[in-house]
């Protein structure tokens, strides 16, 4: 009976007191009062040869689009649907595992994002090379080629859900492997894609949909690589298949996931029949696992 009439002048400042707390918070945590600029990375905890989605939704829906960088690199963002949008952030065993920020700007706002990169174990192989062996150079030509498919970024998006495996053989060398050449650890090298033993001429599928937009030949000077089959899935997203013994297909086709697209061989520098497929987003050859199986959208 006597509490009553102090528990309004009660709740006012108790009002007071939690709006400054979330005004507090938000100067903190640069969150802006609309939240007009959101962002979030999947995975959030990414290990060395993980591909990081950045989802990002802004408020206006004619905006320019959004931009991505770490470490000062740059990464493209694309609409996904109105006021969404997602970049690629290709990670590889040569990253350092360490705290990066995340740099997205949007709508005249920018947020940075903490990502933890968290280490990996690559497997290790051994190579003896003898002084008269001498390693296996790519031509000039074969260089270029392949060095102008991994730069396509176009704007489409072609692939849907999980990659198919692209040959039924199995793996005999994963992702990421790191070598010793003569004892000493190459610092630049990765294994820059999955091996399958499949035989010659077993079928080598398209993983996923795109444009065929390279088809390199011994005969045009494709020594290292082999006979080589650049697919653009969109988006900054490649696939390479090298060392093919039949070309099936020509640059400009349009290729459906799960369509022949060549087949197995030992062209280039091999010592035995096997598919390589490479994986790149940006550029990069990233671990084609969580494409395979979980699907990254
Ligand atoms: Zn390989």
């Amino acid at each position: 009976m006597v509490m009553r009439p102090f528990k309004l002048p009660f709740k006012l400042p108790l009002l007071i007191c939690l709006s400054l707390l979330s005004a507090i918070a938000a100067v903190m945590f640069g969150v802006s009062k609309a939240d007009a600029l959101q962002v979030m990375l999947k995975p959030n905890t990414p290990m060395l040869g993980d591909t990081v989605s950045v989802w990002i939704a802004t408020n206006q829906t004619t905006g320019a689009a959004p931009t991505v960088s770490v470490d000062r690199k740059q990464f493209p963002a694309f609409a996904m649907s109105p006021n969404r949008w997602r970049a690629f952030i290709p990670t590889t065993p040569l990253d350092k595992a360490e705290l990066k920020q995340v740099v997205v700007t949007g709508d005249g706002l920018q947020q940075t994002l903490a990502m933890q990169l968290g280490d990996r174990e690559f497997p290790t192989q051994s190579i003896w090379l003898n002084d008269s062996g001498g390693g296996s150079e790519p031509t000039d030509y074969e260089w270029d080629k392949v060095s102008a498919f991994k730069k396509i970024v176009s704007p489409q998006k072609f692939w849907s859900g999980a990659f198919l495996r692209p040959n039924d053989g199995e793996i005999t060398t994963g992702f990421g492997v790191r070598r010793y050449y003569n004892g000493e650890f190459a610092n630049d090298y990765y294994h820059r894609g999955v091996d399958y033993a499949g035989g010659t001429g077993s079928p080598v599928i398209a993983p996923a949909s795109g444009y065929i937009r390279l088809v390199g030949t011994v005969a045009q000077g494709f020594l290292l690589h082999g006979n080589t089959i650049g697919l653009d899935h969109g988006q900054g997203v490649e696939s390479i298949f090298l060392h093919l013994s039949k070309i099936y297909v020509k640059e400009g086709d349009f290729v459906k996931a799960g369509q022949v697209i060549g087949a197995v061989g030992a062209t280039g520098a091999v010592t035995g029949p096997h598919l390589h497929w490479g994986l790149y987003v940006n550029g990069e050859a990233i671990d084609p696992v969580a494409w395979r199986y979980e699907g990254v959208e």
